[in-house]
């Protein structure tokens, strides 16, 4: 079996890191306003919690992000949200789950209409395989 569960590009811009890594890049919802929350890693930071408008400063990559209450700086993805990243964890499992589908059709053979005939003449039988539905991903609150 040579298909991975993921596939480089997709809906989440895959990238075959080699090996069973891959790296997905997920947007992460905004707003009504534009803003996205941010939470600070520091866990003692209070209130720790703020918001940006992302694309309003710099546009060349960014080294680090700071909270803006305690200074505290890491690399802007460690101030995700807890619901952010039950979002990003989610819409990867998603695309695991559609991943996976692929590679049973492949292993077994499966075409595109999903069905296949065994045997033949006196005894066959056909099979099929029916996808469930990729499941709904709530956006962060
Ligand atoms: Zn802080």
């Amino acid at each position: 079996m040579s298909r991975k569960v993921f596939q480089p590009g997709g809906p989440l811009n895959m990238e075959d890191l080699g090996g069973d890594q891959f790296r997905a890049s997920i947007t992460l919802p905004r707003g009504e306003d534009g803003r996205m929350t941010r939470t600070c890693p520091d866990e003692n930071c209070s209130p720790g919690t703020f918001k940006v408008k992302p694309g309003t400063g710099i546009t060349d990559g960014q080294a680090l992000a700071y909270c803006p209450y305690c200074r505290h700086a890491e690399a802007p993805e460690q101030f995700a949200s807890k619901e952010q990243q039950r979002y990003a964890k989610d819409m990867v499992l998603r695309e695991a789950q559609r991943g996976v589908h692929h590679m049973i059709r492949d292993a077994f053979g499966f075409g595109a209409s999903g069905k296949k005939k065994l045997g033949g003449g006196l005894i066959s039988m056909e099979i099929s395989l029916k996808s469930a539905t990729l499941p709904y991903v709530r956006p962060p609150v």
